[in-house]
């Protein structure tokens, strides 16, 4: 995730595109045996018996047995699910080059979902896992298969956590890519056909962390479904998982979780006080370990699991509780915060406005501690961000001077002192860019404030700009 657009979608919806693709253990694993003739006495693909007008034809690379349409006379003699799957083999190190997804074009490959090798099987779903990487191959996926095939995969999710079956992991990999889109639509789908509900009881079962992380993962990607979220929200135990899974430190289960909170969040507010429990929950959960955990994820190297920290603390701002607790943790890293340069750069920059703007606010009702948010070099950030070519990033940078100003004008004043010829030529150059019209209403009411607070900078920037106060 390198450029602002995508940290900024993300931001808003928690959700990526990450496609995943898990190998899957059978395929070399049962690839070797050849059947015999007598053993099979019809189609292992559409169960047509064979007799003399319907001749046995054995795939090359699966040894199965198959009627002449099921296996067709190639250059090389496979059958209808080895010929993509070969394809994924061959194709795995570079997955943007091949294009499998004519063999949709087939409905009669969902078959092999009631065949009784497994073998078959198990490639059946890699191939629907690996399809799944667009927005157009995920509705020839609803045109041919539909909510038929979502409910086997169901039955098949269910029976396949029973026997810790391989498969489990492959099904819940199509889950993700299913709903790996920023269209909604997708992740309502699921949420028709009753996919949270199948993923939140497996969640109360004892499972591997890895496979937990999985499962997080596809319930993070259907949470962008509002109908969704507050089913996820109401489902029992839900939340204890969550506080047990969070302690095991695993930064991808935190980063998922924490982006599934905060798409809860975005439908029902209140929910805020099961996120951040006052009283603890039989011991697993102390009020503030949620605040902790985003804290810690803030100076991960992980760019994701930082935005997903920061979205979360600034959604929990709202809540007046929550933002206690949130302050009391934060001041304690604040000065972690502005020291450490790389943080705001580029993708992340977005979000770690929208805490300053928070971090400002709170301030603004005690005074304390607020030298750091003073910092030239944090300042000398923000000016810069002021000239990006983002409409974006220059709107926060604007929102954020002019939440300094208010809270101490003299102190921003002397943080200036070095960047002052800088600062009012961009000043000048935004107002008189129109389509920064955001940027420059933030920009007045700072400027306005600089030059009220009579400090030697303050009377320089009001020489070099002139009056705004009928500019608004
Ligand atoms: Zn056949
Ligand atoms: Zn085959």
């Amino acid at each position: 995730m390198d450029d602002l657009p995508q940290a900024q979608f993300f931001f808003e919806t928690g959700i990526d595109t990450e496609i995943l693709l898990t190998p899957c253990l059978l395929t070399r694993m049962s690839q070797e045996k050849w059947l015999a003739d007598n053993d099979v006495p019809a189609c292992m693909m559409c169960g047509t018996q064979f007799g003399f007008s319907n001749r046995r034809h054995h795939c090359r690379r699966c040894g199965r047995v198959f009627c002449a349409v099921c296996c067709p006379e190639a250059e090389f003699r496979a059958c209808l699910i080895c010929v993509p799957a070969k394809e994924i083999d061959e194709r795995l190190q570079s997955p943007q080059l091949y294009e499998i997804n004519q063999f949709l074009d087939n409905p009669k490959l969902m078959s092999l979902l009631n065949q009784p090798d497994e073998f078959l099987r198990s490639e059946l779903l890699r191939c629907l896992q690996n399809s799944l990487r667009n927005n157009r191959t995920r509705d020839q996926f609803l045109k041919y298969f539909g909510p038929m095939v979502l409910q086997s995969l169901l039955e098949y999710y269910t029976a396949a956590l029973k026997t810790q079956s391989p498969l489990f992991t492959t099904i819940i990999g199509i889950f993700v890519n299913f709903t790996a889109t920023a269209q909604p639509h997708y992740a309502g789908y699921l949420h028709e056909c009753n996919v949270p509900v199948a993923l939140l009881a497996s969640l109360n079962q004892p499972l591997p962390l890895q496979t937990q992380i999985l499962i997080f993962h596809a319930l993070r990607n259907v949470s962008y479904c509002f109908q969704a979220a507050k089913q996820i929200s109401e489902f029992p135990g839900f939340y204890q998982v969550c506080f047990q899974v969070l302690q095991t430190g695993a930064i991808r289960a935190q980063e998922f979780i924490l982006a599934i909170f905060g798409n809860i969040l975005r439908v029902s507010p209140e929910s805020s006080k099961q996120i951040l429990p006052i009283e603890p929950i039989q011991g697993i959960c102390k009020s503030s370990q949620i605040v902790q955990v985003c804290t810690q994820l803030l100076f991960e190297k992980n760019q994701s699991a930082q935005i997903m920290s920061m979205r979360l603390i600034v959604m929990l701002f709202q809540s007046e509780v929550a933002a206690l607790i949130i302050k009391t943790e934060l001041l304690k890293n604040i000065s972690r915060l502005f020291k450490e340069s790389e943080f705001v750069q580029m993708a992340a920059m977005f979000s770690t406005f929208q805490i300053l703007i928070e971090i400002g606010r709170i301030h603004k009702k005690q005074k304390d501690n607020t030298v750091c948010l003073f910092n030239k070099n944090v300042v000398q950030n923000i000016v810069e961000c002021l000239q990006s070519d983002n409409a974006v990033t220059s709107r926060s940078a604007a929102a954020v001077l002019h939440a300094m100003a208010e809270i101490d004008s003299v102190k921003l004043c002397t943080a200036l002192t070095d960047l002052q010829q800088q600062f009012v030529g961009t000043v000048k150059g935004l107002l008189e860019n129109e389509q920064f019209y955001d940027v420059s209403e933030h920009l007045v009411e700072c400027v306005i404030l600089l030059e009220k607070s009579e400090n030697e900078v303050g009377k320089a920037i009001k020489q070099s700009i002139g009056d705004l106060e009928g500019v608004l």
